[in-house]
């Protein structure tokens, strides 16, 4: 850093005693809370904020899978009407959330299925930090007509990512596939109007949320409407707007990629299981890693940001975990985050065995102690992971600075502390030189500072300037890279957080601010009903906004509205509309030769870079 560490520390004392005389001040001064025009109520205080009951041993309301699988098939059959989702409790049970040998096990019992048990955490120490990290919840969602799921029904908070299945068709065939892609015997497509109709419901939602819209599928580039669809969502109001995607139309078409920026395409969510062919196979492409390789090229020679999205199957790929970050690193002007995504049993493996859904099973705190292990010690899983939650209070700040006027309200992300968990990486650009964010802040009092800033609720300049001192005592100046300034993590921070308190004047500079998420979708054998109705991933579909888990495992949404709206059977599709290309099989996906000049980049190629 360039500043002395005694110097430094000198000034986190300054700042100290100045936020004490800030806080004093506080207590004799009365606030000013004010209710935003898309808030149902004025922005909340800290101290009124509700939790569910965290730690363990605790209750909660789970599924039978077998009773699910039992409920859901009478009702495709048409023995029984869906509605019994809305009024009855089907294939409910209660289960116990323990822990034994320090790790957290989720147990229960069906009168008719037996025993269930499951693991949810290998180090119980780690998911208890989590839960005590918890904020507490966002608003309740006012009643309204998209929100009516039962016990499905999500009851909490503004969601952080809707997302809308444009198709179940793809052109691969993976395993696992939330959805079982191509492997139901029907094709099920939204039309235009009903991606409008599901985008203008999102809109009507109190509070009115900025959300990141999500096309997904299937894969949602063969929809017809991608990019009307797209486009349509910025125009609503959507400031960022992604597709999930395997990356094979984004690799084999540069100009594809184009139109996507043009119409408004932010963010590419892009699955990606780790470096190389080989970690790529079980995919059933040849050549995916080369597909990857290409899509980022393009999307980026586009100017549409990658965000590296991995489902993690324990013994499969999780020794890729660190490497993965390590590509990020290496190609960071393209990437702008990685997500891991624990494994689900569900849509194809829902049927999964005891035994290889044991030896399968990874969890966030596995994803954490493998993300120490392979990045040489330097994230420690204690100091350096918070649940996604945690960024609550970043998200407050950010309402309170954007005043009464505003339409929308931040993005945030309420979600349980058993569904995500995170930490931010501070990695320069050009030298590729990084810190975790929590090795330089002590981030645990920070939150509990910015909690005391919102509470507060003074102007822009008065929240500006606290944040300041809370950042400036909250410093760990003998940790700080030698070439970074304090004013650059305050600027790079300021842009991380849409330059809402008018320090930066660009969004990125040479230090960048990254994150790196794990999310655990959950399964039959984990769920947790006090998850689903505060989920922040609501799914967009003909029914309204179903939780992401409710709709892909939980009672079975998606298997029962696909049904009931499905376009037509594979049969009737393939006469009329022909068939797409699938690769699967180890077949290996075309990609257009790349002409020397004028080639787009290519991402920095790894193994060298694997560490
Ligand atoms: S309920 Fe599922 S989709 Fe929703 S936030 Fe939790 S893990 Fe994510």
């Amino acid at each position: 850093m360039q500043m002395t560490t005694a110097v430094g520390k000198s000034l986190s004392s300054v700042a100290n005693v100045a936020w004490r005389g800030v806080r004093a001040l506080d207590r004799v001064l009365p606030d000013k809370s004010f209710q935003p025009k898309w808030a149902p109520a004025p922005l909340m205080k800290s101290t009124e904020r509700t939790f569910p009951t965290l730690g363990f041993p605790r209750e909660t309301d789970s599924l039978c899978p077998g009773c699910v699988k039992e409920v859901r098939e009478s009702i495709i059959a048409g023995k029984e009407s869906w509605r019994v989702l809305i009024d009855g409790n089907p294939g409910e049970i209660k289960a116990r959330i323990i822990e034994r040998d320090n790790q957290v096990l989720m147990v229960k019992d069906c009168d008719k299925h037996g025993r269930y048990e499951d693991l949810m955490a290998v180090d119980a120490n780690f998911l208890r930090r989590m839960e005590q990290l918890y904020p507490g919840r966002d608003f309740r969602i006012v009643p309204d007509d998209i929100h009516d799921h039962g016990t499905s029904t999500i009851k909490y908070g503004r969601g952080a990512v809707l997302t809308v299945d444009l198709t179940n068709r793809c052109n691969m065939m993976c395993d696992p596939c939330f959805m079982d892609a191509n492997q139901v015997g029907y094709v099920h497509e939204l039309t235009w109007p009903d991606i409008k109709q599901i985008l203008d419901n999102a809109i009507s939602v109190k509070p009115k949320r900025q959300m990141s819209v999500q096309f997904s599928g299937g894969e949602p580039t063969i929809s017809p409407y991608f990019l009307q669809a797209v486009a349509y969502a910025r125009e609503v109001g959507y400031d960022s707007v992604q597709s999930a995607t395997n990356g094979i139309r984004f690799a084999q078409d540069l100009e594809f990629a184009k139109q996507a920026k043009t119409a408004g395409l932010r963010l590419a969510y892009l699955q990606f299981d780790g470096i190389g062919n080989e970690v790529n196979e079980h995919r059933g492409v040849g050549n995916l890693f080369d597909v990857k390789q290409r899509a980022i090229d393009n999307l980026s020679a586009a100017g549409v940001d990658v965000t590296l999205v991995t489902t993690i199957v324990n013994g499969v790929n999780n020794h890729q975990v660190g490497p993965i970050v390590r590509f990020m690193i290496a190609n960071l002007s393209k990437i702008n985050a990685v997500a891991f995504q624990p494994v689900s049993f569900t849509g194809r493996d829902e049927d999964v065995d005891t035994e290889t859904r044991q030896r399968q099973r990874y969890t966030l705190s596995h994803l954490a102690r493998d993300l120490g292990e392979q990045l040489d010690g330097k994230l420690e899983p204690m100091r350096d992971f918070f649940p996604l939650s945690a960024s609550g209070p970043f998200s407050d700040l950010k309402d309170l600075l954007a005043g009464p006027n505003t339409d929308w309200g931040s993005m945030k992300c309420g979600c349980h502390p058993n569904c995500g968990i995170g930490t931010m990486l501070l990695i320069n650009e050009n030298t590729k030189e990084w810190v975790p964010i929590p090795s330089l802040i002590n981030v645990d009092r920070l939150l509990e500072d910015v909690k005391a800033i919102n509470d507060a609720a003074r102007g822009k300049k008065a929240t500006a300037a606290q944040l300041g001192l809370a950042l400036m005592r909250n410093f760990r100046w003998e940790n700080a890279p030698k070439s970074l300034k304090f004013s650059s993590f305050f600027k790079a921070l300021d842009g991380h957080l849409g330059r809402r308190m008018g320090v930066a004047d660009k969004a990125r500079y040479e230090w960048r601010i990254i994150m790196v998420a794990g999310m655990w979708f959950q399964d039959l054998f984990n769920y947790d009903f006090r998850r689903t109705e505060m989920c922040i991933i609501p799914y967009g579909t003909q029914v309204g906004e179903v939780s992401f888990c409710a709709y892909n495992t939980g009672v079975g949404w998606r298997q029962i509205v696909e049904n009931m709206h499905q376009t037509a059977n594979t049969v009737e599709w393939f006469k009329t509309e022909g068939r797409h290309p699938i690769y699967a099989g180890g077949k290996s996906v075309p990609l257009p030769v790349l002409r020397e000049k004028g080639a787009a980049v290519t991402v920095n190629r790894l193994p060298a870079l694997l560490g």
